[in-house]
């Protein structure tokens, strides 16, 4: 089932997820609601917060892509970044491993924004996978910038958070009309 995605000036979107420690029959509805709701919207990544579940969890699929590359490693060895796809994080830990680049992200729950951020290019990741299983692996490339933004999500923070001030007033009007919009249609004001 495709299910809204909440835009920014939701509040759900500041909420910090909770640990999942089960993979209830009604968690693995969610993950598949999300990924069918992932591909409706053609994202690459979509978190529990952005369908209105403050949850540690998230779906990610850069299956593709392929004018922005990116690698996996698995035990350590080079793989194929597409055998992880898609892809379910539950609970996620991620570290970076290298320096932050520069990259351009969107994300669905602010539509037409888009901007550059600073991230690691590589992170290493461990979680859990959709069917209750340990899942660790470093990546880099599109896929750490998803990992790193979706990851972000679960915690309540968002990509303009990385803004500066001077990008942050940039976008001002596009902002505040999208929390207008969101908070109008939730009956806030
Ligand atoms: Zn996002």
């Amino acid at each position: 089932m495709i299910l809204p995605i909440v835009t920014y000036g939701h509040p759900v979107l500041r909420q910090k997820g909770e640990r999942i420690t089960q993979i209830t029959p009604e968690i693995t509805q969610l993950i598949a609601d999300m990924m069918e709701t992932m591909r409706d919207a053609n994202g690459i990544g979509l978190a529990a917060q952005q369908v209105g579940r403050a949850l540690q969890l998230t779906v990610i699929d850069v299956t593709g892509i392929e004018d922005r590359p990116s690698t996996l490693e698995l035990d350590g060895k080079p793989a194929d970044p597409l055998t992880l796809m898609p892809l379910v994080l539950i609970n996620p830990e991620v570290k970076p491993l290298n320096e932050p680049v520069t990259g351009p992200e969107g994300c669905l729950s602010f539509p037409e924004v888009y901007f550059d951020v600073q991230r690691p290019e590589r992170v290493s990741v461990s979680a859990m996978n959709e069917k209750g299983e340990r899942l660790a692996f470093s990546c880099g490339g599109l896929l750490a910038r998803a990992v790193q933004h979706e990851t972000d999500h679960l915690n309540g923070v968002l990509f303009i958070d990385y803004l500066s001030k001077s990008g942050k007033s940039k976008l001002k009007k596009e902002l505040d009309a999208l929390v207008y919009q969101t908070r109008r249609e939730l009956g806030l004001r």
